[in-house]
């Protein structure tokens, strides 16, 4: 079994890319640099690899996940410690060690979703049967704020469907992503699957290079935009899960103290630093007071410090840049006369890139904190009075990827969900993802679909086969 300090010297160098623990700032290890030669080598090793792979039956494929699932299970704790340490978010509640039972429940549940031949013409005249056939080698590509989770949801599919993989974490979280790669690697057959820690020109290199028949994205709309370009005289087919800002509409019927805890969460599970977390809450004027009020208690008691501290919930921002941007964000606010009704004051010379779980109200809706992402501990809270025009506020904007509805009425909450431009909308919850229901975005968070049956397409290409 792995230990804490066996795990990260086995993923980690003497000299290399500095990895920064951002409860301090400094760096607690360094990452090894790829080259666009260990970028060769890593197709090479894949494209050898692939054709067994494939060849290998479904069952031994699943066989194969199991196993580096249970590896995964059975060194949690040691994964878990580097996430808390080179990612920031706390070992306790939603974090570390919830990621790692991620990494596992997503494993099992690409084991255990099959993806079946779909017969679609048989008549007397004609039969048609669509199958989903290895695309090949699938290059991923991804962020630094759930990074074994989101790396699990490339890579499982991938390699479920017959693929090899070829994946770059973010240049924040390498460790994290290494991690996994090794545990589960001792599972696959060599070169199938490589992780390859770089910054972004590595990434424009995946992006770029035609061996790869699908590059899978998780990341900013702006980094998303920039692999298309890429990636464009290649054709590769992508899946771009791009940022959000979604929306939660509170409808007059709640219970204000029975929603606090799960709006808190909603929006600020990882520090805030989320794809599809709750960004701009819009609450009905007749419970506006009681909504602020029963949340600001939640906000203002939870407990926020180093992620190795099993008394914390909340951790730093991961990143020096992340911080500055919520910083900027709520100094806007308040020099636009935003209201803040917990936090807004960070302690800006600790160690560490702390920023306290912040609540904001009395802005406009063209203010920045609302209409840009904040991916970060600051939630704006705005008023309205009429359904239909929280419904079109809440539309407005590039992103789509997330919203919710929050009501005591489930029919009520749906016919307005109906009306939400988002890949998804919860109801009476926000981000409960689920490895069985599809997740995408719509709008400017791109498209394509992971989890599920259709994540499991999403990784191969489709051949219809006629008689
Ligand atoms: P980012 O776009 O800056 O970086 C993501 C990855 O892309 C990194 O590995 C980076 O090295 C790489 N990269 C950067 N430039 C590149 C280029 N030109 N070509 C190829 N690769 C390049 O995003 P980030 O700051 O790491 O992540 C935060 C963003 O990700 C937020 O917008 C968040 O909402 C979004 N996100 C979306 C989802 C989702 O499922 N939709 C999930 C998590 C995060």
């Amino acid at each position: 079994m792995e230990t804490y300090e066996s795990l990260l010297a086995a993923v980690s160098v003497p000299e290399g890319q500095p990895v920064i623990d951002p409860a301090t700032g400094e760096a607690f290890a360094h990452a090894p640099v790829s080259t666009t030669a260990d970028l060769e080598r890593a197709i090479a090793a894949a494209q050898a690899a692939q054709p067994a792979w494939a060849a290998l039956s479904d069952d031994e494929r699943r066989a194969a996940l199991t196993a580096a699932a249970d590896e995964i299970e059975a060194n949690a704790e040691a994964l878990a410690l580097i996430i808390a340490r080179e990612q920031g978010k706390p070992l306790s509640g939603p974090g570390a060690r919830f990621e790692v039972g991620a990494v596992v429940g997503w494993l099992r549940a690409t084991v255990a979703t099959q993806l079946e031949p779909e017969v679609v013409v048989d008549d007397e005249q004609a039969k048609a049967t669509i199958y989903y056939r290895p695309i090949g080698l699938v290059g991923a590509i991804g962020p630094w704020n759930w990074p074994a989770m989101i790396a699990t949801w490339q890579f499982a599919p991938a390699l479920r469907m017959g693929n090899a993989v070829v994946m770059k974490p973010s240049e924040f979280t390498p460790l994290s992503v290494l991690a996994t790669a090794l545990l589960v690697n001792r599972h696959l057959p060599e070169g199938l699957f490589t992780v390859l820690a770089g910054d972004r020109e590595l990434g424009e290199a995946i992006s770029s290079n035609p061996a790869f028949g699908k590059v899978t994205f998780t990341g900013s709309a702006r980094t998303g935009a920039a692999i298309m370009r890429a990636s464009a005289d290649n054709l590769t087919r992508l899946t771009l899960e791009l940022g959000g800002n979604d929306p939660g509409i509170v409808l007059p019927d709640v219970d204000p103290k029975a929603i606090a805890e799960g709006l808190f969460w909603g929006a600020f599970i990882n520090t805030g630093q989320t794809c599809a977390a709750l960004k701009r809450l819009y609450v009905h004027e007749d419970v506006y007071d009681d909504v602020v009020r029963e949340l600001a208690a939640v906000a203002g008691a939870m407990p926020m410090g180093p992620g190795s501290d099993e008394q914390n919930v909340l951790g730093p921002l991961t990143t020096e840049q992340q911080f500055g941007i919520v910083d900027r964000l709520v100094e806007d606010a308040k020099a636009r006369g935003g209201r803040v009704l917990v936090g807004g004051e960070p302690d800006r010379d600790a160690p560490g890139w702390f920023y306290p779980a912040t609540l904001v109200d009395g802005l406009d809706d063209d203010a920045d904190l609302v209409k840009e992402e904040q991916f970060g501990p600051a939630l704006p809270i705005l008023k309205y009075s009429d359904v239909d025009d929280a419904i079109e506020r809440a539309n407005r904007g590039e992103a789509g990827l997330g919203a919710s509805v929050w009501s005591a009425d489930p029919a009520r909450a749906r016919e307005v969900a109906s009306r939400i431009q988002s890949g998804s909308v919860w109801i009476n919850s926000h981000g409960t993802i689920h490895p069985m229901a599809p997740f995408g975005g719509v709008k400017g968070s791109g498209y394509g679909l992971e989890f599920g049956v259709e994540g499991l397409k999403a990784m191969g290409v489709p051949q219809v086969i006629h008689g």
